[in-house]
């Protein structure tokens, strides 16, 4: 187990006060806080060694190139991907999947081909299959989900056709915490020669991700929910599929030589990586990479999941008109659930007057809040610095609004 005293201590935010309270920050789903070591590395990266990547014949271009660089060989053995020029650099989830719907989607979609998502897809793992779609001719089909939130495998069976081009689900949700069956669901898209793409937003800083054992075709997340900084984060592919596939923006260092005859690209990934990127962010991500790896990615998981454990039991035992949206058997650390007769933004609105930060609303997957019929829930995310006291608190919190709304 990581002493939770001693990791607290990396983060300066939490020794700060909201609303006169001290600050109980259970919105990690969101974006976790940042240790004081990624914060130092944007402020060395820019006030000791500023400059270009990869083209300036200079000390200081030089030792940007290599910490950029070393970003990437981080990431690459973060995930166990078997070559580094698999790793491309991005903004985040987002940029990831759109980048596979414009290029990859864009070459092997045509009339009448399905796009499989589930039904409790993060907006971003819907809407950019939807415009790519409707451009193709295709469609996009849920795959629907049980009462606890969990994905309906013979459903899915039964949509799996030669029609099939592409599977696009998550490794854990953001409002349910349900943990998916990506081997499985990998397994049997690859029988119809599907191409799979794993939203691992949730589940890169939580859970083991190996991506050559998933045997998943790409595989994206974002740094901030990893300590890391926002806007930043990463697309995995496998070389063939990356190599085929045309390139997504166009402008510097993603190409091999110009010429108003025609335009050669440059070699994987910097075919994918147009424009001068995110320096700072990405050294910073490295470091966030090397904070997790201190102090062990399955022992902070292991207290998170402590904690769902134990504010899951109190929240029923002393909450009894709450009801919980996502009892899957396998989940991270996220606990979604509404109150009778007291509407979620309420609740968010009285215990951030205590300090304390849960999300409120739809969590960006409105057909999911369709499914169940609501129009949003509250969310606590835990985190591996959060306590079993800020639990209490917490509880203690919600206990005094259900009186309070008689
Ligand atoms: N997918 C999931 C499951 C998420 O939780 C999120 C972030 N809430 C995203 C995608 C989008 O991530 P980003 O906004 O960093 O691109």
């Amino acid at each position: 187990m990581i002493d939770v005293e001693q990791l607290r201590k990396e983060f300066p935010i939490l020794s700060t006060e909201v609303n006169g309270h001290a600050l109980i920050y259970f919105d990690n789903a969101a974006t976790n806080q940042k240790p004081k070591v990624v914060t130092d590395a944007l402020q060395e990266y820019y006030d000791g060694y500023n400059s270009n990547v990869h083209r300036g014949a200079h000390t200081l271009a030089d030792k940007a190139t290599k910490a950029f660089e070393e970003t990437r060989t981080l990431l690459q053995e973060f995930i166990n991907a078997g070559k580094s020029e698999e790793v491309i650099l991005t903004k985040g989830t987002t940029e990831g999947i759109n980048l596979v719907a414009q290029t990859y989607g864009r070459m092997v979609l045509n009339e009448g081909d399905i796009i499989l998502v589930s039904t409790m897809e993060h907006h971003s793992n819907i809407v950019p299959w939807q415009l790519i779609a409707k451009e193709k001719g295709a469609s996009v089909i849920p795959i629907p989900i049980s009462e606890e939130g969990e994905i309906i495998f013979e459903e899915y069976e039964k949509l799996l056709s030669d029609k099939v081009k592409i599977v696009a689900v998550n490794h854990a949700s953001n409002a349910l915490g349900t943990i998916n069956p990506v081997e499985e669901i990998i397994k049997k898209a690859h029988e119809v020669n599907a191409k799979v793409l794993i939203d691992g937003a949730q589940s890169a800083g939580h859970l083991p991700v190996d991506v050559q054992a998933m045997d998943c075709d790409f595989f994206v997340t974002s740094a901030h929910k990893m300590f890391g900084p926002t806007g930043m984060g990463f697309l995995y592919g496998k070389e063939e599929l990356l190599l085929a596939m045309p390139p997504f923006l166009g402008g510097g260092e993603m190409i091999k030589e110009v010429s108003f005859g025609g335009t050669t690209f440059n070699e994987l990934p910097y075919k994918f990586e147009a424009g001068t990127p995110n320096i700072a962010d990405t050294i910073a991500f490295g470091t966030a990479i090397k904070f997790i790896n201190k102090w062990g990615k399955e022992n902070m998981a292991a207290h998170e999941n402590a904690l769902l454990e134990y504010a899951t039991e109190k929240l029923k035992k002393e909450v009894p008109t709450a009801k919980i949206y996502g009892e899957a058997q396998n989940k991270v650390s996220v606990l979604s659930f509404v109150i009778e007769n007291i509407h979620n933004y309420d609740i968010g609105m009285m215990l951030d007057a205590r300090g304390i930060a849960v999300r409120t609303g739809h969590h960006c997957t409105q057909p999911l809040m369709a499914r169940y019929e609501l129009e949003g829930t509250v969310r606590a995310s835990f985190a591996a610095y959060n306590t079993f006291e800020e639990v209490d608190k917490f509880i203690e919190g919600l206990v005094r609004i259900v009186k309070m709304f008689g």
